[in-house]
């Protein structure tokens, strides 16, 4: 789970970590009272939206006046913001927060994340922080330096100062920067993050420390200990579709293609993915139906892989183990009534794959109750072909 920079501020402030006063703000009065009460000579106007590149994309605004702090958030509050990590559709925003703007002398780069590899936390940083992290990454990825930090002993000091040093913290700030690595160490922790990013972390003209740029994520599967986390979730942001999924049941992740899949088992359903794109196919998305398909489940799946007109075809690729394909076959009958107007048909072509327990029965039932457009299929790599091909069919005549 994602939260916004606002409330990321916020609960690190709650580690002591030095973070500019701030006020999150829903509309351009709000704007203008929370820069009042700020009380500071420049603010800066900030969209909240989860996605970084804000800054390049013109949703970062330095304002000296509340005439220009009321143009900025009339401006941004409402406007779709488009950013290298957005996607073509961009994010609405709808928050913004107002802050104290920093004199900044230089900008650093400092993440905290979990590395699967070595089982460890990694730490990164980097001189060359600020809003070309991702050409540094790539550029010159030896000006990024990284601490492993072993999650049985945490964050030694000698690692923080080593890393400080690294990334050329001058002297006076150094103790400073040790105390912020260690302070969002122990929020990491506590909180169960996934990853922390601090972009930028910057020194002041002062030689002080501040966090100016915070993006935090949070493991899912630990957020039932943190019902404080939990509530800051803003569903606003997230996939509509996944949020359906999840409510659901379903393991549903959005790919952004045009050919959707609906499969059961994990490793399954990336197989499929990759088995799509190998025919050319762009997959729409990844979706685990699990174990457990009562014919309810797929017709919901099948709901959510149509809503919004993003699938031009559905490959349903099953191996029956726990599941029984009798009924991913009623699920798909009780879909084709639920979408359609006849009852008989499906928007989109529908390549149906099925295998294992009860195939005989499912491959009946197909049969016993015809629906427009769904083809079976007897193996995984024609079924991907043909689903493909249909797919490619249907764009042309569009
Ligand atoms: P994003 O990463 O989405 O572009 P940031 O919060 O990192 O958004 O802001 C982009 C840039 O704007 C920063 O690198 C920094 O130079 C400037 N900036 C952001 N917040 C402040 C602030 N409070 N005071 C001064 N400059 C700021
Ligand atoms: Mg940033």
């Amino acid at each position: 789970m994602n939260i916004h920079e606002y409330q990321a501020k916020q609960l690190l402030r709650e580690y002591g970590v030095n973070v500019p006063n701030g006020l999150p703000a829903l509309s351009v009065s709000e704007a203008v009272t929370s820069a009042e009460k700020l009380d500071v000579p420049v603010v800066v106007v900030k969209a909240q939206i989860h996605a970084g590149g804000r800054g390049k994309a013109g949703g970062v605004k330095i304002a000296k006046t509340p005439v220009e702090v009321a143009s900025f958030a009339q401006e941004l509050l409402g406007k779709t913001l488009v950013t290298h990590q957005t996607g073509p559709e961009g994010k609405v925003i709808e928050r913004l927060l107002i802050e104290e703007a920093s004199k900044i002398k230089k900008e650093y780069y400092l993440s905290f994340i979990v590395d699967r590899q070595t089982a460890n936390i990694v730490m990164m940083g980097s001189e060359e922080g600020g809003v070309d992290i991702e050409n540094v990454a790539a550029e010159t990825p030896e000006k990024i330096f990284m601490e492993y930090i072993d999650p049985v002993t945490g964050l030694a000091a000698f690692q923080a100062t080593r890393m400080a040093y690294a990334i050329n913290i001058p002297e006076p700030a150094i103790r400073r920067a040790v105390t912020i690595m260690q302070k969002l160490y122990s929020a990491f922790i506590a909180k169960d993050c996934s990853q922390i990013e601090i972009n930028p972390l910057v020194l002041t003209e002062d030689d002080k420390m501040v966090v100016l740029d915070a993006k935090i994520n949070f493991d899912d599967s630990a957020l039932y200990r943190h019902p404080e986390i939990a509530v800051l979730r803003d569903e606003s942001e997230e996939d509509p579709k996944e949020r359906k999924a999840a409510a659901s049941g379903l393991n549903y992740v959005n790919l952004g293609g045009d050919v959707a899949c609906m499969v059961n088992g994990a490793g399954l359903a990336m197989a499929t993915v990759d088995m799509l794109k190998f025919y050319g196919g762009e997959p729409a998305n990844f979706l685990d139906v699990g174990g457990d398909s009562e014919p309810e489940k797929i017709a919901k799946a099948f709901k959510i892989m149509l809503s919004g007109g993003q699938a031009k075809g559905i490959f349903v690729n099953i191996f029956g183990g726990i599941n029984r394909c009798d009924n991913i076959a009623k699920g798909i009958v009780e879909a084709a009534h639920i979408v359609s107007k006849d009852g008989h048909s499906l928007p989109v072509p529908v390549v149906v794959r099925l295998e294992g327990s009860m195939v005989e029965e499912g491959r009946e039932i197909l049969r016993n109750t015809p629906i427009a457009n769904v083809f079976t299929c007897p193996t995984m790599e024609k079924g991907a072909e043909q689903i493909v091909r249909l797919v490619a069919e249907a764009r042309e005549k569009e």
